[in-house]
């Protein structure tokens, strides 16, 4: 059997990064009064030290290195999911600095990412001047329940009215959420994506939870009161999220966290989902899905399953591990042929 498989519905969300590059300066908010359950940021940014507008100034010139002959947009990214919580003569400090690659026309646009709470008029009045082009709000979730039990310190309303404001401000606007936070279920991260959607980000990450030492949330780990996700039930509840992303053009510019050495490590102590690939898993199930469906009630008679596909899709088709050529080739004992063109 030989099937053209079209990919485009069902991948059409994932953003394509290779049109961009990103300057990823971490600041971690060492005084932050917030208590979530499940940060221990110092411990995630691999990062402990005070970061000087020297060290910003440093880090964009080290990129722009081997970024200066490229033709791809660059963009700094000031990460650590509080920035404006920060004391303003900081924000100042590092946006002076970034901005001023901007007006030399070396960098593109500034984006910062913060919570729903610590966004005003002042407050995006500082950002405009200094041209962030791109705010992301930390919903996490648009359940009040679930973010109390996180102890986030703020509610689905303030992520309204953030959201409202940055439109206001013509500043475009990312969400992140979080799957797998403690009390949620697939329905109320459903509820939460379509309560987002409602206020029309334009990106969207998607974060598993990671249980992370010295957290809240590995205490109630250790004293089983919280249960992280696996690895296939986060790609599970992230497709049912995708789903109602499908229903838009908002683009998921990140699924699972970056890259770090703790989290690649063999005896890493985090716990959850963790993988540094998880989009993979993802995309590779939702083709996996598609792939079923196309031969649903259709007989493979010649023992051979060919997927012709555009040439970029080969490898998701496969699978990471080969995933999905294992699960076709025992499920219909067939052999499992990807052709890219
Ligand atoms: S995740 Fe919560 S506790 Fe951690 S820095 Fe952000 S607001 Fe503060």
């Amino acid at each position: 059997m030989e099937i053209n498989l079209d990919l485009k519905h069902e991948l059409k969300n994932f953003s394509n990064k290779k049109e961009q590059y990103t300057i990823p300066i971490f600041i971690p908010h060492k005084g932050c009064p917030n208590n979530c359950v499940f940060c221990n940021q110092k411990k995630i940014s691999g990062q402990l030290t005070d970061v000087t507008a020297q060290d910003v100034e440093d880090k964009i010139e080290e990129y722009l290195k081997y970024y200066s002959n490229s033709k791809k947009k660059i963009e700094v990214a000031f990460f650590g999911g509080s920035f404006t919580g920060i004391p303003i003569d900081k924000q100042i400090e590092y946006l002076q600095v970034a901005n001023s690659y901007v007006k030399k026309g070396l960098v593109g646009a500034i984006r910062i990412s913060t919570r729903p709470d610590y966004i005003n008029r002042n407050i995006l009045d500082t950002m405009k001047k200094y041209n962030v082009k791109t705010i992301e709000l930390g919903v996490q979730s648009m359940d009040n329940e679930i973010l109390t039990l996180s102890k986030r310190g703020h509610t689905a309303l303030d992520v309204v009215n953030a959201s409202k404001l940055i439109h206001e401000y013509g500043i475009v606007l990312g969400h992140q959420i979080m799957i797998g936070l403690p009390g949620s279920t697939r329905e109320s991260e459903v509820y939460t994506i379509k309560e987002c959607l409602k206020l029309q980000p334009q990106q969207l990450r998607i974060y598993p939870v990671y249980v992370i030492p010295d957290s809240e949330l590995y205490s109630m780990y250790e004293n089983s009161e919280y249960k992280p996700l696996s690895i296939n039930e986060a790609v599970k509840r992230c497709k049912a999220v995708i789903h109602e992303c499908q229903k838009t053009e908002i683009s998921i510019i990140r699924l699972g966290l970056q890259s770090t050495d703790e989290i690649t490590a063999k005896n890493s102590q985090l716990k959850g989902p963790v993988s540094d690939n998880l989009a993979e898993y993802v995309m590779a199930s939702l083709v996996k899905d598609k792939i079923e469906k196309e031969i649903k009630d259709r007989k493979i008679d010649d023992g051979k399953l060919i997927i012709n596909v555009l040439k970029k899709y080969v490898s998701i088709c496969i699978g990471p591990k080969k995933i999905n050529k294992i699960y076709f080739e025992n499920k219909y004992n067939i052999k499992f042929i990807v052709k890219g063109g």
